[in-house]
């Protein structure tokens, strides 16, 4: 509903002070519980038991008793009740449960043998004091029971045989509106903000209609709420009724003002008061309903003129309020239930694509029922492993970028929710159509599920401007919280927000993040297992590579060794097919000795034997052209470099490099004489640096397979080579955290690009 609505540029008033805010905040706070007056239609007497001593009393005693406070206080209730009635009560008093005995009968003697009938209320405050609350009695007979029932009956009656979809909160004040003769009774229903709107209301005819009105969260502030929480009924009988003093102010034996919070005749806060005056109010009768431990809202009567309900009559609203409220609640958590089920289906779908693809994302996104069903968004971002999927209508790929980098500050608890995005995160008025609600989760430091809802534009009828709910003036001394004087409509637009993510679909969400994070956890051990795999292979490529280098050497020596004395000693007698023959034999060597020698320098890059050390780029370079001189020399080739600069690499390697890349450009050069250009770039957190040639070129679609080893794009008549230098420069630049690749087309000459972490050495 309209759970989550923003009120723009709402201040509470615009010109207060800070010194005056924190004023408001203790009135709102004030605690009118400890309020020392009561109404003046019934009286209030504090006991202490057992003995029922009187410690304070209302100061109208004298009208009902005749004796006055300051006396009453140092009887016992003995003094007032006749000794019959006094047995009663102590013995039900000692029954324990007082709600069985409220309300009792009681007379009092007034005037020669006249006699009073009063409605006796007791309770025990929180500090353990006896409150007795004596209220005129309507009705003599002691039999509140059947009152009560008689009037809850036949309600309940009436609410069986009433339409099976009823509007059951229109029932409540229909009922309740019949029983008392209440001007208007109302159904308040309080949004997540405590704001109160009217759903139902039942009312005189004459009177302007207040249903569909929202009403501020200050118009029942803190305090009173938390009353409303612990005593379910509140009755004022008559706005003007002048309140009684409690004698002695402190209770004797406490020292301290008495606990009025779940007594009836506890005065109404003045502020109360004039809210009602304002309203055009003489008397209330509130009836608070309770879900969940939390104020779901409030029956509230309202009648003109001063207007009193007995004790049974307020009972039986509040028995049949309860009665119908529960259904109502019933009926909530069976729409809340049945949509829990469908999301609960939904991730059923979900998790069992997850579960029979390799993808999933995929399974995320690609299907009928997909991660907006989910939370019902109509958009969302996967950002996984540094990649983003956008599914649904989302905000341009860049500013969720900007989006999730602000999560990854912003994202402290499971899950992160807000219904009016562009108000804590202002870049988001830019695409507020699309998210101005925003639902996301981690599933990892790294990795996010982010859903949008765009912008609902509302209009919030409010029973009075809400900026203007209550003002401060200044009396005597203090600030005094005043409510506000106009309930004349006052239509808000809200902007900026989006509907509320609703309980079930943040669980939802939940619930998905926790099968991602088994996911990415599958993933971390697979990526575990193969690293470790990749270890052992590497570990075998270097016994290999040592088994090559030195078993495998010798045996091979012995081959060349013995071909040579068969060429040299049997000269003569070897025919010509036989030369070739040997000369084949012996390519066949030395092509074996380059192969062993590559590997064997293929297995020795090692990223935990690199020696990182800050090296001059230009002399890497320089020794590996020097090394190249037979071969520049012979083709004629021109190399030449951009200034270089330090980096911190293992300088052997890098000479490597060097070595296999313009190597490279020279081999595969051209009808024209080779020129290589090295040059380089400083870019963010890295240097690139790149290698051109003016040779033969690649096709593009065998980029990436040259840097595989041993593969080769052409026969070693026509280039001589194993097709292990590429492979050798990747693993180089990886070691030393870096990328290579190239960029070229046949005929149009080769670009070689490798980049070079500026903090290298710090990220091994
Ligand atoms: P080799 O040079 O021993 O063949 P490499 O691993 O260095 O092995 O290169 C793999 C293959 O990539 C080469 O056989 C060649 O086909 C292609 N290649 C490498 N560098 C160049 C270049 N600068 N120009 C054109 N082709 C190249």
């Amino acid at each position: 509903m309209d759970s989550d609505l923003k009120f723009h540029n709402m201040k509470i008033t615009s010109n207060i002070t800070s010194n005056m805010t924190s004023n408001i905040i203790s009135l709102k706070e004030a605690a009118i519980h400890l309020s020392s007056k009561i109404q003046s239609y019934g009286i209030l007497l504090v006991l202490q038991e057992p003995n029922l001593q009187i410690l304070q009393a209302s100061e109208n005693t004298w009208d009902v008793f005749g004796i006055t406070a300051e006396d009453i206080i140092k009887c016992d209730l003995e003094a007032i009740f006749d000794p019959y009635q006094m047995e009663k009560i102590k013995f039900w008093l000692s029954e324990g449960n007082l709600d069985l005995i409220n309300p009792t009968k009681v007379w009092v003697k007034q005037n020669g043998d006249d006699y009073v009938v009063f409605d006796a209320v007791f309770h025990r405050n929180k500090e353990g004091f006896l409150i007795l609350e004596l209220e005129p009695a309507l009705s003599q007979d002691n039999i509140p029971f059947l009152t009560f029932y008689n009037l809850a009956s036949a309600a309940i009656h009436r609410l069986q045989n009433s339409r099976k979809n009823a509007n059951l909160s229109q029932v409540i004040v229909e009922e309740v509106r019949k029983i008392t003769g209440f001007d208007r009774v109302m159904l308040y229903k309080f949004d997540e903000n405590n704001h109160g709107c009217v759903i139902a209301e039942e009312k005189r005819e004459d009177l302007e209609s207040y249903l569909g009105l929202k009403y501020p969260e200050s118009d029942i502030p803190l305090p009173a709420r938390k009353l409303f929480l612990e005593n379910s009924i509140r009755v004022i009988p008559d706005r003007n009724n002048q309140a009684i003093n409690i004698f002695p102010k402190l209770n004797p034996v406490s020292g301290k003002a008495i606990n009025l919070t779940n007594s009836i005749l506890r005065s109404p806060a003045p502020c109360h008061i004039e809210y009602l005056q304002n309203m055009g109010v003489g008397a209330s009768l509130t009836i608070s309903l309770i879900k969940d431990k939390k104020l779901w809202g409030l029956i509230a009567c309202h009648h003109e003129k001063a207007k009193y309900v007995s004790y049974e009559m307020r009972k039986a609203c509040e028995f049949l309020g309860r009665i119908i409220f529960a259904e109502i609640s019933a009926k909530e958590e069976i729409e809340d239930y049945d949509y829990q089920v469908k999301l609960k289906n939904i991730q059923t779908t979900l998790v069992e694509y997850i579960a029979t693809e390799t993808n999933f994302i995929d399974s995320l996104t690609q299907h009928q029922s997909n991660l907006l069903d989910l939370t019902n968004a109509q958009g969302a971002a996967i950002y996984f492993n540094g990649q983003f999927t956008l599914i649904g209508q989302t905000p341009p790929e860049e500013e969720v970028i900007f989006l999730v980098e602000w999560l990854q500050n912003n994202l402290q608890d499971e899950t992160f929710s807000t219904n009016c995005l562009p108000d804590i995160y202002p870049d988001a008025i830019g695409f507020k159509n699309v998210a101005s609600g925003l639902l996301a989760i981690a599933i990892s430091q790294r990795n996010y599920v982010l859903w949008f809802r765009p912008e609902v534009v509302q209009t919030v009828n409010w029973g009075g401007n809400p900026q203007e709910a209550f003002s401060l003036e200044r009396s005597e001394r203090n600030f005094r919280l005043c409510p506000r004087k106009s309930f004349t409509l006052w239509k808000q637009t809200v902007q900026l927000t989006s509907l509320p993510w609703q309980n079930a679909e943040i669980k939802s969400a939940l619930e998905l993040k926790k099968v991602l994070v088994n996911i990415v956890l599958k993933q971390a051990d697979e990526l575990a297992e193969l690293a470790e795999k990749l270890t052992r292979s590497n570990v075998e490529l270097k016994k290999f590579a040592y088994v090559a280098s030195h078993d495998l050497q010798e045996p091979l020596n012995q081959v060349a060794n013995y071909l040579q004395l068969l060429e040299m000693d049997y000269q003569s007698q070897l025919d010509e097919d036989a030369k070739e023959f040997i000369g084949y034999a012996v390519e066949g060597v030395n092509l074996m000795q380059t192969l062993i020698d590559d590997i064997l320098a293929y297995s020795k890059v090692d990223k935990l034997a690199i020696a990182f050390q800050l090296t001059d780029v230009e002399i890497a370079l320089e020794k590996a052209v020097n090394n190249l001189q037979p071969r520049i020399k012979e083709t004629k080739a021109i190399i030449t470099h951009d200034p270089l600069p330090k980096v911190m690499a293992d300088s052997i390697q890098l000479m490597q490099l060097f070595q296999n890349l313009i190597g490279n450009g020279i081999k595969f050069h051209s009808e024209k004489p080779p020129e290589i250009h090295i040059s380089v770039e400083r870019l963010a957190d890295e240097w690139l640096f790149s290698v051109q040639d003016n040779g033969i070129g690649i096709d593009s679609k065998f980029s990436d397979r040259i840097f595989v080893i041993f593969q080769r794009l052409h026969t070693r008549n026509e280039y001589p080579g194993t097709g292990m230098g590429l492979a050798i420069c990747k693993k180089i630049v990886e070691s030393h955290h870096g990328k290579v690749w190239v960029e070229s087309q046949l005929n149009q000459g080769s670009t070689f690009y490798f980049t070079i972490p500026i903090h290298c050495s710090s990220r091994i």
